[in-house]
């Protein structure tokens, strides 16, 4: 909440943590660089190490399994790469498997050519489908390389969670390597990666109320690795070239922190978003909240109000003082038809909205929204 606005969009960028603010603040008063072995290259190291414990506790693994990079998307084009090894030896990715709902930082295929990369459906609540998965795994030719198969932990649309202990055990049957974009799920759902669900997760600072341009690639071994994307050099222990960006860095670790203890308290984020989803049928009977009856991220409501477009309504909201978006509205304010709705076979229905919310959602806020909603249906 911030003035009279309510900030319903934490699925763009969550609201920044005053910790992140605190441990940021704090690198950029410190001129070393990390590669220096004099002290004070030592002391800005040792801010460096300690996020990326902070990130590896997040999601149970050792540190040295996170690497740095700039984001969600440069993590993305690291990993989705034809190019891998495995300790000395080179292994060879021939194709790409990706859902039809993922993030268009997975969806474009990082380093594949286009007519290597298979686009797998998904079934009306935005679900993987499974058999299809089976059936392109099965087909594929082992001889020209292994399969790459990577999908979404938690759609950032419907907030939907994939099946990904099935989706794992159908990659690992083919022998394939699975990489699985976490983006939304810190803070919201576990995230527990020494289970060996995935090879790789993807994460990004900002969806976990750390700074913006920061993410990381996390592998389930140290053994196997995608050929870096930038070479220079041997920062990230070689996998990722360049002077890393201290204060982001210091800022994502403190969200990581914060975003592990908030998972204490993922009934309190589904009970508001329960309250959420109370008053859209309260005041717009006849909504449909799409993927209702599956797994969904506790904070996440996608919903269509048959007869009234997404984008007016988006406009509507903000001008009464709601942020949210429209499922419909990509990146850079773009506004087109949801490759997420239209995947689930719901192109049709006018768009959808989208009302993410966070621990840090007031019953103010709550009011807001109820408010505005009811000025817009009146
Ligand atoms: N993956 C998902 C599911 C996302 O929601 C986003 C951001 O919207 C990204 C990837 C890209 O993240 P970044 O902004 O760190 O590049």
């Amino acid at each position: 909440m911030n003035g009279s606005r309510a900030y319903l969009d934490h699925n763009a960028t969550a609201p920044f943590l005053r910790e992140a603010r605190d441990a940021m603040v704090a690198a950029l008063d410190l001129s070393g660089n990390p590669s220096s072995v004099h002290s004070e290259g030592r002391k800005a190291r040792s801010v460096i190490e300690e996020a990326r414990r902070n990130v590896a506790d997040l999601v149970n693994v050792k540190a040295e399994q996170v690497t740095f990079t700039s984001g969600a998307t440069e993590a993305a084009n690291l990993a989705l790469t034809p190019d891998y090894r495995m300790g000395r030896g080179a292994l060879v990715m021939s194709k790409l498997y990706v859902s039809a709902i993922e993030h268009p930082a997975v969806l474009a295929g990082g380093r594949f050519a286009k007519d290597d990369v298979i686009i797998v459906p998904v079934d009306g609540d935005g679900r993987i489908d499974l058999k299809a998965l089976e059936i392109a795994l099965t087909a594929h030719d082992r001889e020209a390389g292994l399969p790459l198969v990577a999908v979404q932990l938690a759609n950032n649309e419907s907030g939907i969670i994939q099946p990904i202990a099935e989706i794992s055990a159908i990659v690992k049957q083919s022998g394939g390597i699975l990489v699985v974009d976490a983006v939304q799920a810190p803070g919201r759902i576990s995230l527990d990666l020494s289970l060996g669900y995935a090879d790789f997760l993807i994460l990004s600072a900002h969806k976990m109320g750390g700074p913006k341009g920061v993410g990381a690639l996390i592998s389930n071994s140290t053994l196997l690795m995608p050929a870096p994307l930038l070479r220079g050099g041997g920062q990230e222990k070689g996998h990722r070239a360049g002077t890393e960006a201290l204060p982001l860095i210091a800022g994502f670790g403190a969200a990581a922190k914060v975003a592990k203890e908030r998972l204490t308290k993922s009934d309190e984020l589904l009970a508001k978003r329960n309250a959420v989803e109370a008053i859209i049928l309260n005041q717009a009977p006849d909504a449909l909240i799409h993927s209702a009856t599956v797994d969904r991220l506790p904070n996440t409501t996608f919903f269509t109000i048959p007869g009234l477009k997404a984008e007016t309504l988006q406009i509507a909201f903000d001008l009464g003082g709601v942020a949210l978006s429209a499922g419909s509205a990509c990146s850079s304010g773009k506004l087109g038809t949801s490759h997420v709705l239209e995947a689930m076979g719901l192109g049709k229905v006018g768009g959808a909205l989208r009302v993410s919310i966070g621990h840090e959602t007031s019953d103010v806020d709550l009011a807001v929204f109820e408010k505005c909603l009811a000025d817009i249906m009146a």
